[in-house]
């Protein structure tokens, strides 16, 4: 049986409730699905695919996914290609309440930065990694990141009008700067969502990105788009070729 230290006097304590140690918690039956297309099993593959592309490890970036009124969120801490569908908390996103909430893990601390593109942008998912592309452009670039005529920006939502940005479109993404705790980013987030209404995403320097879309599939295919974008900006400014082609 797993102990847990007591808050009191640090002694070692047994659980009260035995199923919690798996990270059981009330309302199983929102999370456990034989559907692969559940929010909670798709967290759990998605969050194995961005592990092995190395934009979420040791433990960091996140995952969350709306299906109606309930958020889907991985939880803290938890490595990331272990991720099962127990491990998932799932929130109200009106009373922005607590419908599952596991006892052994903590919330996530990008949940209240999902929430920001929920809210904020009607989103269906929000992904947030670490990836190093993402964190080399923001430390060479100032307030936004760039680019055009690239044609993989084609991949990417105008969001002020309907359609895709075309091939000699500019891609804009801001940089906001990193706070000592996720959740101190919130207000810098929904700053830079308000001013820049057109984009996707916003970058945190020294730290990654969020990236958010209609449904989980388009925030995923964003998502890759704009790694594969920051990728080739970076190898671009290394043979001085500037990221925005001159008209
Ligand atoms: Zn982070």
């Amino acid at each position: 049986m797993t102990t847990s230290n007591c808050s009191c006097c640090s002694h070692a304590t047994t659980p009260q409730k035995q199923e919690n140690v798996n990270g059981k918690a009330d309302n199983d039956q929102l999370v456990i699905s034989s559907d692969p297309e559940h929010p909670a099993n798709l967290i759990c593959e998605l969050c194995r695919m961005f592990y092995n592309n190395g934009w979420v490890t040791g433990t960091g970036g996140g995952i969350s996914i709306r299906e109606g009124n309930n958020i889907f969120v991985a939880p803290s801490g938890v490595q990331k290609e272990r991720m099962v569908p127990e491990n998932m908390f799932v929130m109200d996103l009106e009373k922005q309440e607590y419908l599952r909430r596991p006892e052994i893990y903590k919330p996530s601390a990008c949940t209240p930065l999902f929430l920001s593109a929920y809210t904020m942008r009607n989103a269906g998912a929000c992904i947030h990694t670490h990836s190093q592309n993402a964190v080399m452009v923001s430390l060479l670039f100032d307030k936004v990141f760039e680019i055009s005529s690239i044609e993989q920006i084609k991949a990417l939502p105008k969001i002020v009008e309907p359609g895709n940005l075309w091939y000699s479109d500019k891609l804009v993404i801001p940089i906001i700067e990193n706070t000592e705790k996720e959740e101190d980013l919130t207000d810098s987030l929904q700053e830079a969502i308000r001013e820049y209404p057109g984009a996707t995403a916003v970058l945190v320097r020294r730290h990654g990105i969020y990236v958010w879309g209609e449904t989980v599939w388009k925030a995923k295919i964003y998502n890759e788009a704009i790694d594969y974008l920051l990728e080739i900006a970076l190898k671009m400014k290394q043979f001085n070729i500037p990221t925005v082609k001159p008209k």
